[in-house]
């Protein structure tokens, strides 16, 4: 039996969240974000559950490294970083294709594509102005590592900063800045869209696709655009303690919250050393026993409470969920004054992780030991 807080990640849901992306752009290929822990999800399962997408991206070569070390052959893409010459000597070693985006990366790169392929994905900053070289600098970049005979193929991208804001002119200016170049140079492979491009803006599918959120079953529009996806992750903990208050008593560091009638008052075994936001306020809901009810008082390193006075009936031992199918990350994150990228990557280990919806690994454990009965 688990003892601490248990992120249950159903790998099936991430697989069906990937066949929704697949409708939504039948014609582009997908690289999945896998980046900082599969988003919190745990890359290596998460990244075998993907076996179907055409590529899986990180941002940290020691990502790409795990990938490979555990023996996974998709095509890897190591979003922009700072590449030496021994990042590089991994990347044409391991075939993970590597993100120029600005003149030292392409000088770096090109240089070492001299005796070692390398597949390139080309940053232009349209305006977000956080990676990727200016559209001054673009043709000659371009030119550069198209003509290069070490690069193997370019792919110029470029990343919206206002994607989730439907009706955002940032978002038509960068795409305007983006098709000037992409037309002027038709062999090139074009990408633009993560997730809320490719749900709200079809002209932004091309050749390729970066969804991350919405595989994860979160969709970064809220309810501006329905999509079917199915949350990846139900994040529970179990209640340790459940106390009766009087009038007037306040629960918890710096009397955060006081009762104004007699309360009963649940202890969840969750905190913020487990990840759980620190500044979830006062009415921030969490699931229990089929209901939602109001966390009360500040979130602790171990723990949380919450109000049970208006449930039915709750007893030690009993489970509640911090997000997860019955109450989104989104919804959460709203209250805690974040995002659910934040949530889902601000886990640590000590919370466990439960796999659930793994077919492959269903039918590996059947054929290792075919009498075994698997519970899934
Ligand atoms: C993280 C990332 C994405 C995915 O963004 P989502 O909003 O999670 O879909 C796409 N492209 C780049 C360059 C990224 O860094």
């Amino acid at each position: 039996m688990w003892n601490s807080a248990l992120a249950k990640v159903d790998l099936a849901a991430i697989r069906d969240n990937l066949e929704v992306v697949r409708s939504l752009c039948p014609r582009s290929r997908v690289m999945a974000m896998v980046k900082a822990n599969a988003y919190g999800h745990g890359l290596i399962p998460v990244a075998r559950a993907l076996w179907a997408a055409d590529g899986l991206a990180v941002a940290r070569l020691q990502e790409a490294m795990r990938l490979r070390k555990a023996g996974i052959s998709s095509r890897i893409l190591l979003l922009a970083t700072y590449l030496d010459s021994t990042a590089l000597s991994l990347c044409s070693k391991h075939e993970i294709d590597v993100t120029a985006h600005d003149q030292v990366s392409i000088s770096n790169i090109s240089e070492h594509a001299r005796y070692n392929p390398l597949r390139v994905w080309l940053k232009l900053d349209t305006g977000m102005h956080r990676a990727g070289v200016s559209p001054a600098e673009c043709e000659r970049a371009v030119r550069l590592l198209l003509g290069h005979p070490g690069v193997e193929e370019l792919v110029l991208m470029t990343h919206l900063s206002c994607a989730d804001d439907l009706g955002s002119a940032m978002t038509e200016h960068q795409l305007s800045c983006y098709l000037r170049w992409r037309d002027a140079f038709p062999n090139v492979r074009a990408s633009i869209a993560n997730s809320a491009a490719l749900i709200s803006r079809p002209e932004t599918h091309m050749d390729w696709v970066r969804p991350g959120l919405m595989l994860y079953g979160e969709n970064p529009l809220g309810g501006q655009v329905n999509v079917p996806l199915r949350p990846a992750m139900t994040l529970n903990a179990r209640i340790i303690a459940v106390r009766q208050l009087a009038t007037g008593e306040s629960v918890g560091y710096n009397m955060r919250w006081t009762s104004k009638r007699v309360s009963r008052i649940g202890l969840v075994g969750i905190g913020y050393g487990d990840g759980y936001p620190r500044h979830a306020p006062n009415g921030t809901p969490v699931w229990i026993n089929g209901q939602l009810v109001p966390l009360v008082g500040q979130v602790s390193m171990d723990s949380l409470t919450v109000d049970l006075t208006d449930c039915d009936r709750v007893d030690v031992g009993d489970l509640a969920t911090l997000w997860g199918e019955n109450l989104s990350a989104t919804v959460v994150a709203k209250y805690a004054g974040t995002i659910p990228y934040q949530l889902f990557t601000s886990l640590q280990t000590r919370v466990s992780r439960e796999y659930v919806g793994d077919k492959s690994d269903v039918e590996l454990h059947r054929r290792l030991s075919p009498n075994s009965a698997l519970v899934n």
